[in-house]
């Protein structure tokens, strides 16, 4: 077996230490080439003692340099680099095979795009960067041969129920609908006159899955559904309307395919984002990643409703800035960032979130996005104008 090397991008994230762990568990068929934090120097500096990769980056010159002092006085010879074309680098050096793209939001689209151009094999989980780059994403993909897998348990799912030889144009020919399933997050039976006092520290609190702060309240708000929508458009090649969500509060079913005979394929699991993971790095082999096998029987029941559009107006705004298309989920990427950053800081109150991403995208026009530049253009605007309603 030849050994495969890896660089992860937001290596002490969440999903990053989740790879970690099942990279450990198999030490004769993975290496470390490369890991990334912005801001996390001595975390990233113990996980470069045990992993010994031959490059790290952090977000600055003086978190650099502080990493560079950890590493010489534990003697660990990593090179230290910083900032997004260092990150772009270990993205698309020759070194690497691999890249887990678990850097959140738009800070990962530069060195995701870059793994994508240079045809490396891509574990994405960075979903935002998918969202905003939609169609430029999917081209760079198409056109360097890079392979694309999806870390994102739902998305993950869809495609272990999708055929082999599935191709995005065979949506609605055998194929008609994708199934997304959602937990519904902490406040699905939470009386909606009272979201607006809802407090970070509960918006991120979970039920089922433990994650990152910001796609907590992604969870909580259902916006993580809503570019999840769009995530799957671009994945699978599903219109808005060959897209259902259903909530499952059980998060066992993780999605599902639809065929046009009546069969449902679904896939099932624990909620623990290690199972995608080790199916992304090993496919199509599988190993082991550390999950408990499922039992059904300790789970009992598994109950499914209507997503209700009232309760989460971002899933709302999703599917529509998925109708619109052009730089529209750019826009709702880039308001959503913004207001959850306002909602973390106290700055704002819960609902603020969905009524800002609405006012942003009511008021500036969308249009067709030919190159990043034009890109971050949209981007830029958007994060703009949301920061100067917030005031
Ligand atoms: P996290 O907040 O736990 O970790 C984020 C990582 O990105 C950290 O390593 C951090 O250092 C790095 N980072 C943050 N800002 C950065 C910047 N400006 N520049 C460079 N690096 C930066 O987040 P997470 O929960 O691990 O989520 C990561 C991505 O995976 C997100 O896009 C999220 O939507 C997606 N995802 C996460 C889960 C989950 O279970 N956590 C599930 C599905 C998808
Ligand atoms: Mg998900």
């Amino acid at each position: 077996m030849t050994v495969q090397t890896i660089t992860i991008l937001g290596a002490t994230g969440s999903i990053g230490l989740s790879t970690l762990d099942v990279l450990a568990r198999h030490p004769e068929r993975y290496r470390v080439f490369a890991l990334t934090a912005h801001s996390s120097v001595p975390q990233l500096a113990t996980l470069c003692a045990t992993w010994r990769p031959e490059v790290a980056v952090v977000g600055s010159a003086e978190a650099a340099a502080a990493l560079s002092d950890l590493l010489k006085a534990a003697r660990v010879n990593t090179e230290v680099t910083y900032g997004e074309a260092a990150l772009c680098a270990v993205a698309s050096a020759p070194g690497c095979d691999m890249v887990m793209a678990a850097i959140v939001g738009a800070a990962g689209l530069a060195p995701t795009l870059a793994a994508a151009r240079a045809g490396k094999k891509i574990l994405l989980a960075n979903k935002e960067a998918l969202v905003m780059s939609g169609k430029l994403f999917i081209d760079a993909v198409r056109a360097s041969g890079a392979t694309l897998l999806p870390i994102d348990s739902e998305h993950n799912a869809i495609f272990q129920c999708l055929p082999h030889d599935f191709d995005r144009d065979r949506i609605g020919k055998g194929i008609a609908r994708i199934v997304l399933t959602a937990s519904g997050g902490p406040f699905l039976n939470r009386h909606v006159a009272t979201l607006e006092s809802v407090t970070p520290d509960e918006a991120v609190a979970h039920p089922k899955w433990v994650m990152g702060r910001k796609i907590s309240v992604d969870s909580a708000t259902m916006m993580n559904k809503g570019l999840e929508v769009i995530e799957a458009h671009w994945l699978f090649g599903a219109s808005a309307a060959q897209i259902d969500v259903v909530i499952h509060p059980q998060s066992v079913i993780h999605s599902m395919v639809s065929y046009v005979d009546g069969s449902v394929l679904a896939q099932l699991g624990n909620p623990d984002m290690r199972t995608p993971i080790a199916h992304a790095l090993a496919y199509p082999e599988r190993i082991a990643s550390g999950v408990a096998q499922l039992d059904l029987t300790t789970i009992g029941n598994l109950a499914f409703q209507r997503a209700d559009f009232a309760r989460f107006p971002c899933l709302k705004l999703a599917y529509d800035a998925l109708t619109e298309g052009n730089s529209a989920p750019a826009l709702l990427n880039a308001a959503n960032e913004v207001a959850v950053e306002a909602f973390l800081g106290g700055r704002i109150g819960f609902r603020m979130i969905d009524q800002l991403i609405g006012r942003v995208m009511d008021a500036l026009p969308t249009a067709p996005v030919d190159d990043i530049e034009a890109l971050l253009e949209h981007d830029g605007r958007a994060r703009e104008l949301t920061r100067s309603l917030i005031g």
